[in-house]
């Protein structure tokens, strides 16, 4: 193949078209010495497509811990022995965090629940908690709640929630080692009704979990089948009491490859990162957000620490990066 990254020039940055999966693994193959190169070209390509603003956004937990489902990476399955006990959030505690989220510059704020998928008494909380952050507090509500029914769906398409997040994981050829209580296939129908109800679709998923070099290319490439308006990018962070408590960290120079090769297949999205940063790039985050990366998520995250959202907005300052303002009356 004639040089990646000069086709990746012509393609991506001239053109505004995406790497194919075989494309997306000769960038996770480069060498060392041209990782830097490669996190420029992201970096230009990001800047062309999708501008110079950074999209921030926070997370609270309503209801933590205790989720039937058995992803391996999860410290909040009650299946496995890790120390997240269970506990729920109440609307006033909601609004506060929406309120805190918003005070950082935040324009998105996203209600994560461990489940499933949500059951009425989910339902009837996230329905209350919606309406009395929109009365409250100017800003963007987004949800996680697993997986959902049709009805769901609309239901919450109608309550003005503006972004779900469902996350693939990973490859659909790795799911299978990742999570054996549901399939690959139920998590993209809920993608699937998601944007097809008019919400914008937030899917991405880990890197760093044993797959492959060729499994990360095939993720990267179903994810730009799916095209979620943002991709979540998490790095394992191995939790206590979970089956990949003892995986290794993934190598913080193969997170910046992949960082910078998932821009590439999907130049125009919002390439968040996620949890797992701190610990897999530590500095390197500043990297990663010159690497093709255009938001992020402040503060903490559901289970572990992030760095605190003041040293975030410091370093986005630093970096001269605008933080994306709330776009009114859409
Ligand atoms: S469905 Fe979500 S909360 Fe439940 S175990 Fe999987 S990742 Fe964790």
């Amino acid at each position: 193949m004639a040089d990646i990254l000069q086709v990746a020039r012509a393609q991506v940055l001239g053109q505004g078209t995406g790497l194919t999966q075989q494309q997306a693994l000769s960038c996770l193959q480069l060498p060392d010495e041209q990782v830097d190169e490669l996190l420029d070209l992201a970096h230009e390509v990001r800047r062309a497509w999708c501008g110079d603003e950074v999209e921030v956004e926070g997370i609270v937990s309503v209801k933590t811990g205790g989720c039937p489902e058995d992803c391996h990476f999860c410290s909040q399955s009650g299946v496995f022995d890790s120390p997240v006990r269970s506990a729920w959030l109440d609307v006033r505690s909601l609004v506060q965090a929406a309120k805190q989220t918003a005070s950082t510059g935040a324009t998105e704020f996203c209600i994560v629940a461990a489940v499933r998928g949500p059951d009425e008494r989910l339902m009837a909380q996230v329905r209350q908690g919606v309406a009395a952050i929109k009365s409250e507090v100017d800003i963007n509500i987004a949800c996680s709640l697993g997986m959902l029914t049709q009805r769901q769906v609309d239901e919450l398409a109608g309550i003005g929630v503006h972004r779900y997040n469902h996350n693939l994981e990973t490859a659909r050829s790795y799911f299978g080692a990742v999570v054996t209580t549901h399939t690959f296939e139920e998590r993209w129908s809920t993608c699937e009704m998601v944007r097809e109800a008019g919400m914008e679709l937030c899917c991405g998923g880990i890197l760093g979990m044993g797959e492959t070099a060729e499994q990360r290319s095939e993720f990267a490439a179903q994810l730009a089948e799916l095209a979620p308006d943002e991709v979540p990018l998490n790095f394992l962070n191995p939790r206590p009491g979970t089956p990949f408590s003892s995986l290794a960290t993934m190598p913080a120079l193969d997170a910046l490859r992949a960082t910078a090769t998932f821009r590439l297949v999907m130049p125009h999205t919002v390439l968040r990162f996620a949890g797992g940063r701190e610990i897999t790039l530590g500095d390197l985050t500043e990297r990663g957000l010159r690497g093709g990366v255009n938001a992020l998520i402040v503060g903490n995250y559901l289970t572990t620490l992030g760095f605190p959202a003041d040293q975030d907005l410091a370093m986005l300052r630093d970096l001269k990066m605008p933080i994306k303002a709330l776009a009114k009356n859409l």
